[in-house]
């Protein structure tokens, strides 16, 4: 069951919030002020937070601030005023999304499941970039989509080299330096042909794989994730 934790210190919207979302089966945890509110983040990690904004004894951007310090789960605002709504969209504050009071509970639980949904998906896709290609230093293991990749010691450093770092663009050199014990003995041109045998064996487990090693025409290789 997915735990939201709702802070709002006018107990009749509170009741009728918590109403409506135990009705779509979350399971709410009610707390009045923003104190309340910071432990319980700290103490139980619920899925999703909503925040009045006008709180008791700090406001509900300063609640949003603490939690970002150390969490990022969802947090949906509820806004009393046409001022708090421009804070909410000027301040980098972290929110996922905010609501005007006075709302229907149906939008708020329509919100809130749009947020959760948006969170899968991207959980979805970290697991993806990391399934794609996965480094077990230790065993000096790189593996594909969870296959060992069967690579040459050279294939292996290059590519090790490449994922330390998603995104640097390493100069050949650079890879030389990084992969081969004697680089003055290697061209730049057994670079090349390293990453072309490296982008073939990718291949073979998935295209995606294979299209993570990037030429930058000029400069090097880079690997994007
Ligand atoms: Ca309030």
């Amino acid at each position: 069951m997915t735990t939201i934790l709702l802070v709002e210190d006018e107990i009749t919207i509170a009741d009728t919030l918590i109403y409506a979302l135990e009705t779509e089966n979350f399971s709410v945890t009610h707390v009045t002020t923003a104190q309340q509110g910071l432990d319980y983040c700290k103490s139980q990690s619920p899925q999703l937070a909503v925040l009045d904004i006008g709180l008791p004894d700090f406001t509900g951007f300063d609640l949003c601030r603490r939690i970002r310090e150390f969490s990022d789960l969802p947090i949906l605002f509820l806004t009393a005023r046409d001022s708090e709504i421009d804070q909410v969209l000027g301040l980098e504050l972290g929110a996922d999304d905010y609501v005007t009071k006075p709302f229907s509970p149906r939008t708020i639980v329509a919100r809130i499941r749009a947020i959760l949904r948006r969170g899968q998906t991207s959980q979805q896709n970290d697991l993806l970039s990391t399934d794609l290609l996965h480094h077990q230093e230790d065993q000096m293991c790189i593996s594909c989509c969870g296959q060992p990749l069967n690579l040459t010691a050279h294939e292996y450093k290059l590519l090790a080299t490449l994922l330390s770092q998603p995104g640097r663009v390493f100069t050949r050199d650079q890879l030389l330096e990084n992969a081969w014990d004697d680089p003055g003995s290697a061209m730049d041109r057994t670079i090349d042909a390293h990453i072309k045998s490296l982008r073939a064996k990718l291949r073979q487990h998935s295209e995606d794989a294979a299209e993570t090693i990037q030429t930058r025409r000029g400069l090097g290789y880079t690997l994007v994730l």
